[in-house]
């Protein structure tokens, strides 16, 4: 980052998850050391199996809730383990907890004891089903702590407090990132996040579960536009949270519809109940984003989604899904 190692150590919890291994193979193509903790519950080896000998890349296998030893100097820990679908935090729910809670606890007392920059995933999902729209990050949430998608949006919501408090006690240079719905290849096909889901379902000429009556919006960014915000924030100076995400907004019905459009599919719609809590609209205000990191995505929709469908389709045609 802006330390003088010229070849800066960075430590991504988390690696081997849909995120966290498109960021380790950022990190290491802007010339940085990596190592990769992950324990693999919902992270997958296969997203870092191209990694495996090179020199500046290490894969440990840990949970990050328990203690963390690491030698040598470490410049920037960019912490991104956790269950992030709704199936898997309701699956589960004291992991995904534990994970936001003591992992964070965990990731920065090593960024405090190597003296390291400190980046926390946060999410959208800590302003719950918001009443205010788009999303600033002023707005301070309306969740519902005791309901199913608690367990993530309090654990995230925590962790913010703790990334927080470690930087005013402690002095570590934290920075947190609140992520918008994100999409790419290397998300889990069955994960049960949408893009995935009716990704599959369309190649397969299967229904397409639309939840509710569709109406309710999301806003989609591709994951390499992600990655570079959250580089440009791990390199900035200040401290609050920051919305990274693509304020293209659609209703899950436009967007099952694109989807099947993209594939080529001829699947039929169906309606499935809406999980609870399932917030009924979802944009980022992005301006900070674009004054602080001079960011913006760039990629469109349907060139993004094309790129995840040909994923997806090489997946299904290997009899991976
Ligand atoms: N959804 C859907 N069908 C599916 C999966 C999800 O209609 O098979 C809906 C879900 O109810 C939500 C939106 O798509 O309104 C996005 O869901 P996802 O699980 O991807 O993430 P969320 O944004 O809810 O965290």
């Amino acid at each position: 980052m802006t330390q003088k190692n010229p070849q800066p150590v960075a430590v991504v919890t988390g690696g081997a998850g849909f995120l966290g291994s498109h960021l380790c193979d950022y990190l290491l193509a802007q010339g940085h050391q990596v190592i990769c903790l992950d324990n693999l519950i919902t992270g997958n080896l296969a997203n870092i199996e191209h990694l495996a000998g090179k020199p500046n890349f290490k894969f440990i296998k840990h949970d990050v809730t328990e203690f963390i030893y690491l030698p040598g100097a470490v410049d920037v820990i960019f912490h991104f383990a956790s269950p992030a679908s709704p199936i898997d935090y309701l699956e589960l729910p004291i992991q995904t907890l534990k994970v936001g809670a003591l992992g964070t606890h965990k990731a920065l007392g090593l960024a405090r004891a190597k003296k390291a920059r400190f980046l926390l995933a946060s999410t959208s999902e800590v302003y719950g089903d918001p009443l205010v729209h788009p999303q600033p990050e002023t707005y301070w949430g309306n969740v519902n702590p005791i309901g199913p998608r608690g367990v993530y949006d309090e654990a995230k919501r925590f962790a913010e407090a703790m990334t927080m408090a470690y930087h005013r006690v402690h002095g570590v240079d934290t920075k947190i990132v609140r992520i918008f719905n994100t999409y790419g290849p290397r998300m889990r096909p069955n994960d049960g996040r949408v893009v995935p889901a009716f990704i599959a379902q369309a190649l397969k000429g299967e229904p397409m579960t639309v939840f509710g009556d569709g109406k309710q919006t999301r806003s989609f960014c591709y994951v390499s536009d992600l990655i570079e915000g959250i580089y440009r924030l791990a390199k900035s100076e200040g401290h609050d949270p920051v919305n990274i995400g693509n304020p293209r907004e659609m209703s899950v019905v436009e967007f099952a519809e694109k989807i099947r459009d993209l594939c080529g599919s001829q699947s039929t719609i169906v309606h499935k109940p809406l999980p609870v809590d399932d917030p009924k609209i979802r944009q980022p205000n992005i301006s900070k984003a674009r004054s602080l990191l001079n960011w913006e995505p760039k990629m469109d929709l349907e060139k993004g989604l094309t790129l995840t469908i040909e994923y997806f389709r090489a997946l299904i045609d290997k009899g991976h899904v």
